[in-house]
């Protein structure tokens, strides 16, 4: 199942599950928007993979028998934050981000 963290771990921004702005690696590492095309440019900071806008994941388990939803997978509550600095950051997304995801 897919954390669903609660921040974006660069800027700290709140991401809650209903976040239109909410982007994950294959990792799950996640950020804002913003900070995936202004900072990282589409470079995981930690994995070098690209990001995809997070799924929101629904309110309730609209399928009784299998007990999804908000309701029985709530959200993260523990705050992740990226521990390079950015100096490290701008070299690895110069190093990776002239390469599409799918050939990195
Ligand atoms: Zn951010
Ligand atoms: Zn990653």
């Amino acid at each position: 199942m897919l954390e669903l963290r609660p921040n974006c771990e660069l800027c700290d921004k709140d991401l809650g599950p209903h976040a239109p702005d909410a982007m994950i690696c294959s990792y799950e590492c996640t950020y804002c928007s913003d900070c995936v095309a202004k900072i990282l440019r589409n470079v995981c900071p930690k994995c070098g993979g690209g990001f995809e806008k997070r799924p929101m994941r629904p309110h309730k388990a609209w399928r009784e028998e299998f007990k999804l939803g908000l309701e029985n997978h709530p959200p993260s509550t523990r705050r992740v934050h990226n521990t390079f600095s950015s100096d490290t950051i701008e070299a690895h997304v110069k190093r990776i981000e002239h390469l599409a995801p799918k050939d990195r």
